[in-house]
Formats: structure tokens, sequence, C-alpha cells
């Protein structure tokens, strides 16, 4: 059975977790934690980043410190995951959803000016599959009515916009290092934070409310509830497992490249005979080979193929009911505009493996098959 995932593995896992274990630290922010957030920071020249339980937390942070308050607007698209959502809606906010691009499946930004309101707070951007959104456009926008931009760049680890790292162009960035991301620590994820205005309030966020970050560098001399937060702080155990992966950072992204680009050229004449249509990187992004996905006819056509390709053990998914149609978008949200791309593009795509050592076999024998079902 080829699978759809295998989570990324270097063989230094072990190795640094043991360490962990032996210096008698396993709770957050001790040396895995500030290797991990210290590469992530001169990877991506963020004023700060802090390393989260997952993308959904370090979402959840971003709304808390964008002051997003009961009855504000947050625009997002509905394609997305409901994280996105969802750490929204947890402050009281109303979703609005707009309709995305079919060439990138991101959030059209020349629709979001007409979505805003007097109640509009915050854009929220997906880079779907690690390719960015159309940044200058939409900080563009968000500057002229004082928005707060967060990047939900879960995919968008080693992505770039503009020579920019994806996630540190907006207010607020959002990264994953689940297990289905392309660097993992099971569950995982890193706030990126632009201003360096927000790093104080955020690490008492992040630390249960309280300054406890400022006693650990000695700044004061006890620590003290400040303010609203919980526990957003992994353990040193999953830090070392992440630290494994970025010690490895180029292999993983290149290994997972030449994945992708394998598929898109074994698969290029399909789509020259317009059978299915492969994912478009547009010219100001640099994309990270977080996902290989194809585009079908239609829904009914996505099953077959889904059933034809699990009778060759090739385990293929698709992911994105589109969140306006589902019954918590219903009530929590609205859609702004015609939905003209986000329900029919959403039924099309298809994902097919793709991991850190996926065999180049394997990309021939999916390819070989996938075309064997056109023909
Ligand atoms: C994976 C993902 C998330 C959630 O990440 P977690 O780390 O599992 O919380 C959020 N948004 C998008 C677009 C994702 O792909």
């Amino acid at each position: 059975m080829i699978n759809f995932n295998v989570p990324p593995f270097t063989g230094k896992e072990l190795i640094y977790i043991e360490e962990a274990i032996r210096s008698r630290k396993i709770c957050g922010d001790g040396q895995f934690t500030k290797k991990c957030s210290s590469w992530l920071e001169s990877y991506t020249r963020a004023a700060k980043v802090l390393l989260t339980t997952s993308c959904t937390h370090a979402t959840e942070m971003a709304a808390i410190l964008s002051n997003i308050e009961p009855g504000d607007e947050v625009i997002m698209p509905s394609y997305t995951f409901v994280s996105t959502a969802n750490a929204f809606v947890l402050r009281g906010a109303r979703i609005v959803f707009v309709d995305i691009r079919p060439d990138t499946m991101n959030i059209n930004e020349t629709l979001i000016e007409d979505a805003i309101t007097n109640r509009t707070k915050a854009i929220v951007v997906v880079h779907y599959a690690g390719v960015s959104c159309e940044m200058d456009a939409i900080m563009d926008v968000a500057k002229r009515y004082q928005l707060v931009v967060i990047e939900d760049a879960a995919q968008g680890v080693m992505s770039s916009y503009k020579g920019r790292a994806l996630g540190t162009i907006g207010d607020f960035g959002c990264y994953s290092f689940h297990e289905t991301k392309n660097y993992s620590m099971g569950e995982g994820g890193a706030l990126l934070i632009q201003d360096p205005q927000n790093i104080q309030r955020a690490e008492i966020i992040r630390e249960k409310g309280t300054n406890r970050s400022q006693f650990f560098r000695g700044e004061i001399d006890k620590y003290t509830w400040m303010s609203e937060g919980s526990s957003y702080l992994p353990s040193e155990l999953n830090a070392a497992y992440l630290w494994a992966q970025l010690g490895m950072a180029k292999e993983i992204y290149e290994d997972r490249m030449q994945s992708w680009n394998y598929y898109d050229e074994l698969l290029s004449d399909l789509e020259e005979k317009e059978r299915i249509v492969l994912p478009k990187i547009t010219k100001d992004s640099v994309h990270n080979a977080h996902m290989f996905y194809i585009k079908v006819k239609d829904v009914k056509e996505r099953s077959d193929l889904i059933f034809y390709l699990k009778g060759k053990n090739i385990h293929t998914v698709f992911h994105y009911i589109p969140l306006h149609g589902s019954p918590a978008g219903k009530k929590l949200g609205r859609f702004h505009g015609e939905d003209q791309y986000t329900t029919i593009e959403s039924e099309r795509l298809l994902r097919l493996p793709l991991y850190y050592g996926l065999e180049k076999d394997a990309v021939e024998y999916i390819t070989e098959n996938i075309k064997a079902f056109y023909n």
C-alpha cells in the first residue's frame, strides 16, 4: 500500500528525545524549543517565533493578540481547515467568507474590499499548498482599512512571496508541525510575530497569562498573573523531534520538491489532453512542495478515481468541505458575493501521496495508474 502520508523521520529524533529526557527538562521552553525558535527566526527573519502546541493554537493566540471582540467580522476563504475560522469564532467573531481563485485555491484578493464593513477587524489568508496568496494587494487593502492581517501558513513553512517567508508578511503568521506537514513534531506549530511591540503580550498569553518567560530570563524577580492566557507551549519531547527535522530542512525540502516535480512532469501530457488540471505556482511565489494535487472533471470522476487507485493500493485523499456550507459555518458566518469557484473547485481536487522519502518508483507507479484510469 502506498500511504498518502508518512510522518517525516530523519533518524536523529530518538537521539534528541533521549537528550531531552537525560537533561531532566521535558516541559516547555528548554534547549530544543529554543533551538527550533532561533532557527525559525533566523530563517524567516520574523521579529519573534514562538513554538506552540499546534497551528490551531497559534491562530487562537493571533486572534487574542488582534483584539477580536464579539461582533467583529473576520474575512477569510471558505476553502480552508476549520481551525482558521474557529480561532476567531472563539473570540465571538462572525466569519465572512469570500471566494477563491481557481488557479491557486487561495482567497481571491480582488474580492476582499467589497466584503469589508464597519465591523471588519481582520483578514485571514490561507497559503494553500504552500503557494502564496497575492500579498501586495491584500496588504494594500488592509492598510487602507486599518485591518489586521493573519497568515494561516500552516502549509507554508519554507515557502516565500517576493523573497519573504510566508507568515512574515502580515501582522501574525501561523505554522503547523502536525505529522501531515513538511516538518513535524507530532502535534505542534509556531506563531510568527512581526511587530516587536506584540512580543511581550504574546509570551504572556502563551504562558497561562503570566510573565514567567521574563522571569526565566532573569528580567524580573517573581512572576505573576498579568492577563488572559492559556497553555500554548509544547513539551521538549516534541521540540526535540522537530529539531531533527529542522536540522535537515534543506534535504527534506529537496526530497519533496523532487517528487513534486516528477509528478508534474509525468502528468503533464494528461493536462495537455485536458483530462486533468495540475497545480499552478504564481510568479511571485516560491513553494515548498507541500502538496501535489490534481483536479479532475467533477465529484463523480473523483470518487471513481479514488476507488480505482485504492484497488491498486494507492491511498489518495481530498479535503475541505467548504466551511460556509457546514452546520457551524451557516450559523457562525456568511458568504459574501458569489460562490463561483469554492464549491466546484473543491469537489474536483484530489491529493496524491507526497512525503519525505517517497520513492521515485512509487511516483511512476501512481502516475501510470492515473493514466490507465483515463485510458
Ligand atoms: C494543518 C492545518 C491547520 C491546523 O494545523 P494544526 O497544527 O493541526 O493545528 C490549519 N490550517 C491549515 C490550512 C492547515 O493545513
